[in-house]
């Protein structure tokens, strides 16, 4: 049976925030709303350059709000993990009093029906504040802010973390499957096209010479040994999420005998000095269900490739196989 497999990819990353969207979150940690004149305008949020003519701005800040009126908004009606709050609600720009432009937030007003453009707003701050947008929770109905007791940062507001994320689902074939299954029983599962004799390996379906589809029929359990036909030293960089601090190796196994190359594999007890092209090394399973303390970048019960002690391959052409 197929089903799918959902992914979620985060990134990381930080921003210095600068003098004016600086202040602007330093207030936000206040419960304040705050934005910056320009000529006869008041901006908000506050910019650094004036959006006609992108002269700089004197850093005169001016306090605007509390409360609102609703320019126009959008109902979200299934907001997703990424989204400001957890029920529905609406995105609205909301031109706070004494402001000139909109800002846009979150809406909490409960139900569609009492979204309306020209309401008036208010907003409900959060207990505990950072310096992030979303220290202001969402505008509610009303003229009246949901404040906490307490006051703001101890320090200025200069830097910003915000994790970009991404989640999606891909559909898995029947032969993806069987072929993670196979991994799970400590088998490298393969397809040989009954063509071109190639074998590929176990999840991808089809033989990409021939152009034919390859399903169970045309399964073959792959040997567990094979020869190293190149490799990368990797250097960790610290990033969120990485736990490796030494350098260490990745190699490319060619399978014996099939026209399988796995590629980025984890090699053990090698010191990196000693990896080579052309080092036979065999396959290391955890058996089924045994807890291991082993990549969890690795599919399935792979733990990774240990030599076998068997006289090296010399011939020249390995270093060409990478796939
Ligand atoms: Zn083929």
């Amino acid at each position: 049976m197929a089903g799918t497999v959902e992914s979620t990819i985060k990134f990381p990353y930080k921003r210095s925030l600068g003098p004016v969207l600086g202040a602007f979150m330093t207030a936000l940690t206040e419960q304040r709303i705050m934005g910056i004149r320009s000529g006869g305008r008041v901006i908000v949020p506050p910019l650094e350059w004036d959006p006609d003519t992108g002269v700089e701005l004197a850093h005169d800040f001016v306090d605007v709000g509390p409360a609102g009126t609703v320019e126009s908004w959008t109902w979200v009606a299934k907001p997703t993990a990424q989204h400001p709050l957890d029920h529905p609600f609406a995105f609205a720009l909301v031109k706070l009093d004494g402001a000139d432009t909109a800002l846009m937030h979150a809406v909490d007003a409960g139900s569609i029906d009492a979204m309306s453009t020209g309401m008036r707003v208010a907003p409900r701050w959060k207990a505990e504040r950072k310096g992030h947008i979303t220290d202001l929770d969402a505008f509610v109905p009303g003229e009246t802010p949901e404040t906490h007791e307490g006051g703001g940062a101890e320090e200025p507001v200069t830097m910003m973390d915000y994790d970009a994320t991404i989640t999606y689902r891909i559909p898995t074939t029947a032969n993806q499957l069987r072929s993670d299954q196979a991994s799970e029983q400590g088998r490298f599962l393969g397809l040989k096209c009954p063509i071109c004799n190639r074998t590929y390996t176990g999840g991808r379906g089809y033989c990409p010479i021939d152009a034919i589809e390859l399903g169970e029929e045309h399964e073959v359990d792959l040997p567990q040994k094979g020869v190293i036909t190149n490799y990368t030293i990797i250097t960790p960089t610290p990033y969120p999420g990485q736990t490796a601090t030494e350098p260490f190796s990745r190699v490319h196994v060619w399978l014996d005998g099939t026209d399988v190359v796995l590629g980025y594999q984890t090699l053990l007890d090698v010191p990196n000095d000693d990896v080579h092209i052309g080092m036979r090394v065999e396959a290391v399973w955890a058996s089924e269900g045994e807890k291991v303390d082993k990549d969890p970048r690795m599919e399935g019960n792979l733990i990774g490739f240990l030599p076998t002690g068997e006289p090296d391959n010399t011939d020249p052409d390995l270093v060409n196989r990478l796939h």
